[in-house]
């Protein structure tokens, strides 16, 4: 039976997302990590809804529930497919929406596209993934990684949970073949792209009251640990004049980087010291060193780069001036995932189709999107949440934003058909 509405298809939305929310390794709260045994009843679940919505159910090694539509139409890319997805796992106490959506979306889009009889030239995949937030292993993305073709299966045996269990140990007790990873893997050139539907998890889109947002890129990051080294002294006897003051310095080089972050706001640049520690530590004691992190993103790589330079000149010229000595170490950098045009044309034509512009955002947060570049072009569409809050139970998205972005994925879909020239109704 067809969905009358996006309203409608935003409210079988809700009751899905509910019934997943019900599924828990913790009573009274949402927390659902990877080969947990609430995510094996999560996958349970997902498989069920993919059979009952008319697709051939697999799961891989790795713990991905696979859902595959054949095309509808013969085409030139009859043995090719789209795929669409996200994640089911889930922070500690976490919401209903952040992941879970994504799957809910695909398994109604492709529902839906049955019901009203649209013949797709190409097949589509919903996929489930298990390990995006990186929880309970040391790895991030290994479902969508191994899926992509590029999960390092030196972590079968390298990462451990907290209780020490393997990742081999956890995947075979979930049922998973730690042994068949390479058959994750899609062939590459059966791949046609990758489509996300996710909650905004930020506050862009509800500041400008807006149901859906067009992702244009997944941030690259860089984080940093700073070092500066000054000279401990008495609180009460070294004249101010005298001073090696590790954090004043510091504090001038957090005000800094906070600056730059700012003047790099068409680049959607973003800029956070999480983390500071300082030494010795005491009431009367000039602080001696200083330790802090800085985590930089933005929509591309190059004012990125650019933004490492201007903080590392300012840092050289606030050490200088206040005679401290100070480390910039670069430990981890993430390149910028960017989105395809094409399926970011895809999305705003069916946006506009709803009567809503294309508003289009990056992704500060990072996704499965990140690991299927590798594989495939990608494509995401957010959806306004609540204040912009996710990882927490608070998050929430409207029933009917979330059928808005169900019927916009349905009519990307249908787009990108149009593109192939064998897309027909
Ligand atoms: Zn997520």
């Amino acid at each position: 039976m067809t969905a009358d509405s996006p309203a409608e298809l935003g409210r079988r939305a809700q009751a899905m997302l509910d019934a997943l929310a019900a599924i828990s390794d913790e009573e009274g709260r949402i927390t659902r990590l990877y080969l947990s045994p609430a995510h094996r009843r999560a996958a349970d679940l997902v498989a069920r809804w993919m059979r009952e919505a008319g697709m051939a159910v697999s799961e891989d090694a790795l713990g991905t529930v696979r859902g595959s539509t054949p095309p509808g139409a013969p085409g030139p890319s009859s043995n090719r497919r789209y795929l669409v997805g996200s994640h089911i796992d889930t922070v500690v106490d976490a919401g209903r929406y952040d992941g879970m959506l994504g799957v809910v979306a695909g398994i109604l889009a492709l529902q839906e596209i049955a019901a009203r009889g649209i013949r797709l030239p190409f097949g589509v995949d919903v996929l489930a993934f298990g390990d995006e937030e990186g929880v309970r292993f040391p790895t991030t993305l290994a479902s969508s990684s191994a899926v992509a073709g590029v999960f390092d299966t030196a972590d079968l045996d390298g990462a451990r949970d907290a209780a020490g269990v393997s990742l081999r140990e956890a995947l075979v007790a979930f049922g998973g073949d730690p042994d068949g990873v390479a058959s994750a893997a899609y062939p590459r050139d059966e791949v046609l792209g990758y489509l996300e539907v996710h909650i905004e998890q930020g506050p862009v889109l509800e500041i400008e009251d807006r149901p859906l947002g067009v992702v244009t890129s997944i941030a690259g990051q860089s984080r940093f640990l700073v070092t500066v080294t000054g000279d401990a002294g008495h609180a009460g006897t070294v004249p101010m004049g005298h001073r090696r003051d590790a954090l004043a310095a510091g504090a001038e080089m957090i005000l800094a980087v906070e600056e730059i972050a700012r003047a790099g706001r068409e680049h959607q640049m973003v800029a956070t010291v999480g983390r500071l520690s300082l030494e010795p530590g005491a009431v009367n004691v000039i602080p001696s060193r200083v330790s802090f992190t800085v985590d930089l993103r933005a929509a591309t790589d190059p004012p990125r780069a650019a933004a490492e330079a201007a903080v590392r000149h300012r840092f050289r010229a606030i050490a200088e001036a206040r005679s401290v000595a100070f480390l910039m170490d670069r430990y981890h950098d993430t390149p910028t995932t960017p989105c395809a045009g094409r399926i970011q044309d895809a999305f705003a034509r069916a946006m506009g189709d709803l009567g809503l512009p294309a508003r289009r955002l990056t992704s500060g947060a990072g996704h499965d999107g990140h690991a299927m570049h590798a594989l495939c072009d990608i494509g995401m569409l957010f959806v306004r949440c609540r204040a912009g809050i996710s990882h927490n139970p608070n998050e929430y998205a409207d029933a009917g934003d979330m059928g808005l972005a169900v019927e916009a994925l349905i009519r990307a879909l249908t787009a990108l058909a149009d593109g192939e020239g064998e897309g027909s109704t």
